[in-house]
């Protein structure tokens, strides 16, 4: 069985709009969206088009698209009004809460966050 291009998660199927979700930024490499379970006022998640399972799993030739991907956290945090800061996530593997194997980071703000987290 071939995988599907954008990855066989929930992700893959937003990244090829086979289900809806609130879009706030796209281009050839990544989406950022609205997290339907906002853990923060603001609360969205950028991801990569190319379906890397984990940050565990980034390679070498994935450091142009990292870069890129924080380059976008940053250009939308400022877009959704994030100017008195925000707390960017990446959860790896199990015991760091990931739920969804399609790496995505997590862009929080519109509140006072708290350290640590739980
Ligand atoms: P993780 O725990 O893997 O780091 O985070 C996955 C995130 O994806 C969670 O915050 C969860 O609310 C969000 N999420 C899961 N399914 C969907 C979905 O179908 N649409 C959107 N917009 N977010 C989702």
């Amino acid at each position: 069985q071939t995988a599907k291009p954008g990855g066989d998660t929930i992700f893959g199927k937003i990244i090829r709009k086979e289900i809806p979700c609130s879009l706030i930024y796209e281009d050839d490499q990544c989406i950022a969206f609205k997290d339907i379970s906002p853990q923060a006022p603001i609360h969205f998640l950028v991801v990569p088009k190319k379906p890397i399972i984990k940050l565990d799993e980034v390679e070498a030739e994935d450091q142009q698209l990292l870069g890129h991907l924080f380059l976008v956290v940053k250009k939308v945090a400022r877009e959704q009004g994030l100017d008195d800061g925000y707390r960017v996530t990446i959860n790896n593997g199990r015991h760091g809460g990931q739920s969804v194997y399609h790496l995505h980071i997590h862009v929080m703000g519109g509140r006072q966050m708290e350290w640590p987290p739980g």
